[in-house]
């Protein structure tokens, strides 16, 4: 028997475990959905026949989310959270040994899902602090097939400025893919550029400042010819009813979802404006652009050891990077409390 073979080099998500942690490790909302909301995905999810198959296409959702960003439905696909997006543009979408350029720091799964699907990755090592100059980055895309980056960018919270990604895009014929998972906390979206760009995939999500991550629903945003692609190649039911009846509503209240959008960021100014004193003089923090902090230190793996310790959860992505997502207005001060302890605690050692 010969299986497993692609995956003996794949280093897979890491999921935390909680046991009754403050989470501050995955850039969910801090919010929870109000009672009302949930109540009308109940009476919504009443309704669904649970003896039929899904929506394939989620057309009821696609229309709500098109009409939110002010676009055509028929620019969109929706998928079981943008990672499902993610899977099918490199494992379908993407010709074989097509050759992909991804930064580093990024989300880690752009390259578990390149590496899975055997695609060759280019890697772009980001300087740091340095926001949005991404000049090399883009000198390097005329020469790929596909470059992917997520904008705010994870874990560093820096932006790109849009007008870097549409010269980009005007000096290639490559694709590229522009993931706006933090898109609503920092408000420089490109996704109405879709139009005059063939060549521009726009990833969103629900997951973060819609605060429905339990739903599991992403989106690509493409010209109509590359979103058939993703429609031919995807599973035939990929978006549950259930799913699709929860951000329906969800996206059916676009006063709620900016009034939400602004709480989060006030939430991610606190985390920001309470940690800057807090740091020592080798730690450095930019201005965050999207719901969470990011902190380079050489000290991160322990302080994230530590803050476990305090049962408290953040991300320590890479050695010297320590990731803290926007929490309610207790998880933050339980949170700069205990860092301020534990980063003391370091000095002692
Ligand atoms: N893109 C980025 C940049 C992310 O950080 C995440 C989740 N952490 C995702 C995509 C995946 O989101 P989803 O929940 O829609 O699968």
């Amino acid at each position: 028997m010969k299986l497993g073979t692609r995956l003996e080099k794949i280093e897979p998500y890491s999921p935390s475990e909680y046991n009754g942690m403050i989470r501050l490790d995955a850039n969910e909302s801090c919010f929870d959905l109000p009672k009302e909301i949930k109540a009308e995905i109940a009476d919504k999810i009443k309704s669904v026949e649970f003896n039929r198959y899904p929506d394939p296409y989620a057309s009821e959702l696609c229309d709500k989310f098109a009409a939110y960003f002010n676009i055509d439905p028929e620019n969109v696909v929706a998928a079981n959270g943008s990672d499902e997006i993610l899977s099918i543009l490199f494992g379908a979408v993407l010709d074989y040994k097509s050759t992909v350029l991804l930064a580093s720091p990024d989300f880690s799964m752009y390259r578990f899902y390149a590496d899975l699907y055997g695609q060759n990755t280019v890697i772009y090592n980001k300087p740091i602090m340095t926001q949005s100059d991404c000049s090399d980055l883009f000198l390097k895309a005329k020469n790929v097939d596909l470059t992917l980056f997520s904008n705010p960018c994870n874990p560093t919270s820096e932006g790109i400025d849009a007008k870097d990604i549409l010269n980009a895009l005007s000096e290639t014929d490559g694709i590229i893919v522009a993931d706006e998972a933090y898109m609503d906390f920092w408000g420089e979206s490109i996704i109405d550029k879709i139009y005059t760009n063939k060549n521009l995939i726009v990833l969103k999500t629900c997951s973060k400042a819609f605060g429905l991550a339990a739903a599991r629903v992403g989106f690509a945003v493409a010209d109509k010819k590359i979103i058939e692609m993703f429609k031919k190649a995807k599973s035939p039911y990929n978006v549950s009813s259930l799913d699709q009846a929860a951000a329906s509503v969800v996206l059916s209240h676009p006063e709620y979802l900016k009034k939400r959008t602004a709480q989060i960021i006030s939430a991610r100014n606190k985390l920001y404006n309470g940690l800057k004193p807090l740091l020592t003089s080798e730690m450095r923090m930019s201005e965050p652009k999207a719901n969470f902090v990011c902190i380079h230190t050489a000290r991160a793996v322990h302080i994230y050891e530590k803050l476990r310790k305090y049962n408290i959860a953040v991300r320590c992505p890479e050695k010297n990077i320590l990731r803290i997502s926007a929490g309610t207005e207790n998880e933050t001060e339980t949170l700069l409390t205990t860092f301020g302890k534990v980063v003391k605690e370091c000095d002692r050692q």
